[in-house]
């Protein structure tokens, strides 16, 4: 019966089962990949609510994607009643909704934006201009992302003396205004999300008082690829009592870039006293041909601690692996497979280590017919029709907010063009008010007012409507701007697909209760959370974490791109990339297709390439080199079971070519292939055929 504790034990096994029992105090269940880590937690809270009298509102779960809350509390609402009130979010997601709500604690304006990336380097351009220096706020961004996501100030940033092409001391004083200009906007970026929840939370005992009781029981999916500021939020969090459950595993820690470190996993047990350390190692996910492929990857590692991790699924298919002679030839191989292994499209991901590599693959499934997605590719709310509504809309809620204010002062075109901005700039600086006022001050001064006038006139029907329902707001404003003939005129080839846009816009705005908490979600849509449609889903392996997929191609499985040519220089840097492809392999339940390119354009010239130094590691006999020509072009005699050869018996692979059997035992034969020499073969996954 569902009411009984077994219902929430019984599709556990023993392990898993102990973690779920486990109550107070703080826990860590470290384990493999597909050894049911997510699982564990899901069954976790549903007991703790079932039948340990924890009240929904007491419990907090943290996920590393949204969709991965989502997708958690649509399976707690399957499992126990009252999962609706669950607080299952990301990092970032908690700690804004504590903003929100207690914000005000530490001088932020109830209504604060935050900024996104692009909006980040257009402020950032900005200050540059201000400060009269030149330089690209790309590696800017960098700095400014690495201390927050470490929380820590900028003076204690190592920054050598010459940094994006200007001296320590201008960096830092670019830095410096930068923050500055955010406050004066009310914005934040995204990394002040958790900066400020941390310190509104160390600075107001009050307030931490009434979060903790919102968070007594907390766990944190993911565990290892914490950043420290996030680590010290959860630690804050947690408080005395530390009713902490992490889950992780060390070896699929891929956010160092983001100053996460998978000590945070090592040293668990050390910063918790007394935490109870459970492990699972029974691997549920994939066959045990993917596994033994996986672990024969991971143990080649330095940097780790061993753990266990068995087939659950004996057997299965053998990984392949296919040598294209170039990459769209790389890209039409997937497509062409995945066309003869046929529907249900959703089974399959194609898995890669840079954006740009899903150019080739998306045209090879186009040419085939075959329907795919893009998971986190340029997100939906980075298009700029959807972003300059979206500006419309924070501006409406916060009239400081001069991005946003430069975004849409002449978008549609209303004759406030670059002269007139500049003019308006000026005026700024002399009066020392803000944009908008200074388009106020334009608006009784400038000789020809009424376009400024106009625009005024717009904000203040906009601020009205703002605390309506969204999708009245959003409407409104397409037609007092024609926003819609705007698109049409100014991007007559596109018109269809941005006009698609803005009704998906409208779509999603219905969904929400008020602008606030509307623009808040689309804020924290992270690139991963981003997943239209259906079909074969194309993806980066970062994105990739987490997931699990019938069949899992990854491409350019090749020195320069795994390992990525920029972390090859050290040690750490090239076992994070042998993490990310075990994170990668890892993701296949039946089928995995491993593929390179012995030729692909790296910026605009042909270059020769090689196989993986990551593939060259992992010893013959755990996969199989699939050749796709010789494949169903002439018939071949099937692979034998076990000790079915014989010595002396002429033999063919398809990678060595001819040879001898010289012995055969079991499962093993050793055979001298021609010119090549002897190889010791497993019949399970070598194709060894009778010549
Ligand atoms: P990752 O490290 O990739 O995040 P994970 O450890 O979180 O993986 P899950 O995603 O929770 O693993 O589980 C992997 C798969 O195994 C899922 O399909 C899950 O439903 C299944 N699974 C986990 N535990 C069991 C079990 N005891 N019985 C049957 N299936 C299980
Ligand atoms: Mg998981």
């Amino acid at each position: 019966a569902p009411g009984h504790p077994d219902a929430l034990l019984a599709p556990l096994n023993p392990a898993q089962q102990e973690a779920v029992l486990h109550f107070q105090g703080p826990a860590l269940v470290v384990a493999g990949a597909g050894s049911g880590k997510t699982r564990t937690v899901v069954h976790r809270v549903a007991y703790l609510m079932a039948h340990r009298g924890v009240y929904p509102g007491e419990i907090l779960a943290v996920t590393f994607t949204n969709k991965a809350a989502e997708e958690m509390k649509g399976r707690l609402k399957a499992l126990v009643p009252g999962a609706g009130e669950l607080w299952v979010a990301t990092f970032h997601s908690a700690a804004l909704r504590i903003l929100r709500v207690y914000g005000e604690a530490i001088g932020l304006k109830p209504g604060f934006v935050v900024y996104d990336e692009a909006d980040q380097e257009a402020l950032l351009k900005e200050v540059l201009k201000e400060l009269g220096l030149s330089a690209k706020p790309g590696p800017l961004k960098a700095l400014l992302d690495r201390a927050k996501n470490r929380g820590e100030a900028w003076e204690a940033l190592e920054i050598p003396d010459y940094y994006a092409g200007l001296p320590k001391g201008k960096v830092l004083d670019v830095l410096r205004r930068y923050q500055e200009a955010l406050r004066a906007q009310g914005a934040l970026d995204f990394g002040d999300i958790l900066v400020y929840a941390l310190r509104l939370l160390e600075e107001n005992p009050e307030v931490l008082a009434k979060v903790r009781k919102r968070a007594r029981f907390i766990h944190v999916d993911e565990y290892q690829d914490t950043s420290p500021v996030q680590y010290r939020f959860a630690r804050l969090l947690a408080g005395e009592e530390a009713n902490l459950m992490a889950v992780g595993d060390p070896d699929q820690g891929i956010y160092s870039f983001r100053a996460a470190d998978i000590r945070n996993i090592l040293d668990f047990t050390r910063d918790f006293p007394g935490a109870r350390v459970y492990r699972l190692e029974e691997n549920y996910r994939s066959t045990e041909a993917i596994l033994r492929f996986a672990n024969a990857v991971i143990q080649k590692n330095r940097l780790r601690l061993e753990k266990t991790l068995r087939p659950v699924k004996p057997g299965g298919e053998p990984v392949r692996v296919y040598a294209a002679p170039e990459a769209r030839e790389e890209a039409r191989f997937v497509a062409e497979e995945i066309f003869r292994l046929g529907p249900p499209y959703e089974r399959f991901a194609v898995l890669y280590r840079t954006n740009a590599q899903s150019r080739l693959l998306e045209q090879a499934l186009a040419a085939k017919g075959l329907p795919y997605r893009v998971v986190g590719g340029v997100g939906f709310f980075e298009r700029a029709e959807v972003k300059d509504l979206l500006a419309y809309a924070r501006l409406s809620l916060n009239p400081e907010d001069g991005v946003s204010l430069k975004r849409v002062l002449n978008t549609p075109p209303r004759g406030i063009g670059p002269a007139t901005l500049a003019r308006l700039e000026a005026l700024a600086q002399a009066e020392g008010v803000p944009l908008l006022g200074a388009i106020r001050l334009g608006a009784e001064r400038f000789p020809k007012p009424e376009p400024l006038r106009a625009f005024l006139a717009l904000l203040d029907e906009l601020a009205d409507l703002a605390f309506g329902p969204p999708e009245a707001f959003f409407r409104h404003l397409l037609s007092a701007t024609d926003y819609l003939q705007y698109l049409k005129e100014h991007h007559p080839e596109d018109a269809e697909d941005r006009l698609e846009n803005v009704e998906e816009l409208l779509r999603a705005a219905k969904e929400a209760q008020d602008l606030q908490e509307f623009l808040d979600r689309v804020a924290l849509t992270a690139r991963a959370d981003q997943d239209g449609g259906r079909g074969v889903a194309l993806m980066t392996l970062h994105n990739a974490k987490g997931l699990e997929f019938p069949v899992v191609f990854l491409v350019g499985v090749e020195e320069g791109l795994l390992p990525h040519q920029s972390s090859l220089s050290t040690l750490e840097g090239l076992e994070e990339e042998r993490r990310l492809f075990y994170v990668g392999v890892t993701r296949a339940q039946d089928r995995l297709y491993l593929s390179y390119a012995r030729e692909r354009e790296v910026y605009g010239r042909r270059e020769p390439r090689r196989m993986s130094r990551f593939l060259e590691e992992v010893p013959e006999g755990l996969y199989l080199p699939h050749d796709p020509y010789r494949q169903g072009a002439q018939p071949k005699p099937a692979p034998r079971a076990q000790g079915a050869f014989r010595g002396g018996e002429k033999v063919v692979h398809p990678r060595f070519g001819p040879g001898t059997v010289v012995a055969a035992s079991g499962d093993e034969v050793t055979v001298h292939f021609e010119g090549v020499g002897l190889k010791r073969l497993s019949l399970k996954y070598a194709d060894l055929r009778p010549a």
